[in-house]
């Protein structure tokens, strides 16, 4: 905006003056003549290399800064958040949830037999996979719900104000969309699908404790046969895992 508007001011004075010098308003036969108008633009023009140096660096640190915060917030890849900062809204959903009451439920998906696709196209063809589920998980899921990376082919979905059985429903319509998605790679569908996790807050929780149990679900997923949703039975009647 300081640049902007120092070149504004420039190119009316610049124009102002180009109009006065033909139309002969206030026609001046010396350039350099002393006028009030002369000194105003003289005096612009002295202060523009100064203005425009700051304004160009106000402009390349907020870029910078922006940038940054991209690379620190976001997983490179597929641009869903990263695990630190997951980790720290899922901290921040937490103590919502404990303050305001309201649910709090955790998802974690992880992509079924995805060593496949590295090992029969290819890296790239990965990566591009990757990609591609993050936007069907984005389709899917609904506007509040957080999408994050944890690492490899494991993402995290956070559900503010879900419990177990919102959670489990959640859960079933994000895995039926990756099933259905038609992701081509190299040419051809890839069938792709999710074992999904759940786990819904309970007292003393913390994003750890939720993960772990989102984990032995999803763990369970696997076990029952893949592209399947389980959930992770509350903490305190014991161990276990029910579908
Ligand atoms: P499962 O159904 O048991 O989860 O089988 P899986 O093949 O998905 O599980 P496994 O953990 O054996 O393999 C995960 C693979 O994901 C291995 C690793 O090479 C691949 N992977 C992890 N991160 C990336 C990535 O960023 N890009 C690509 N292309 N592959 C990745
Ligand atoms: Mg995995
Ligand atoms: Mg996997």
């Amino acid at each position: 905006w300081v640049v902007a508007g120092l070149y504004l001011l420039l190119a009316l004075l610049l124009t102002a003056r180009a109009l006065t010098e033909t139309f002969g308003v206030q026609r001046s036969t010396d350039a350099l003549a002393i006028t009030p108008f002369q000194s105003l633009l003289f005096a612009v023009g002295a202060l523009a290399p100064l203005l425009a140096t700051f304004g160009f660096f106000l402009m390349v640190s907020e870029r910078l800064r922006g940038e940054l915060t991209r690379h620190a917030t976001l997983d490179a890849l597929t641009g869903a958040f990263n695990r630190r900062t997951l980790a720290e809204l899922a901290g921040q959903a937490i103590a919502q949830s404990r303050r305001h009451g309201g649910g709090l439920a955790l998802l974690l998906l992880d992509v079924d037999r995805f060593k496949r696709v590295n090992d029969s196209l290819g890296h790239a063809a990965g990566d591009e996979a990757l990609q591609a589920l993050v936007e069907v998980l984005r389709e899917a899921k609904r506007a509040e719900d957080l999408l994050g990376r944890m690492g490899g082919e494991e993402f995290i979905v956070l559900l503010p104000g879900a419990d177990l059985a919102h959670a489990i429903a959640a859960a079933e319509r994000l895995r039926e969309a990756v099933e259905h998605s038609r992701l081509v790679l190299h040419g051809k569908v890839w069938p792709m699908t999710v074992s999904i996790g759940a786990a819904a807050l309970e007292p003393g929780d913390d994003f750890s404790s939720m993960l772990r149990r989102a984990d032995a679900a999803m763990y369970a997923a696997k076990h029952a046969g893949r592209n399947q949703v389980m959930a992770a039975p509350a903490a305190n009647p014991g161990p276990g895992v029910v579908q």
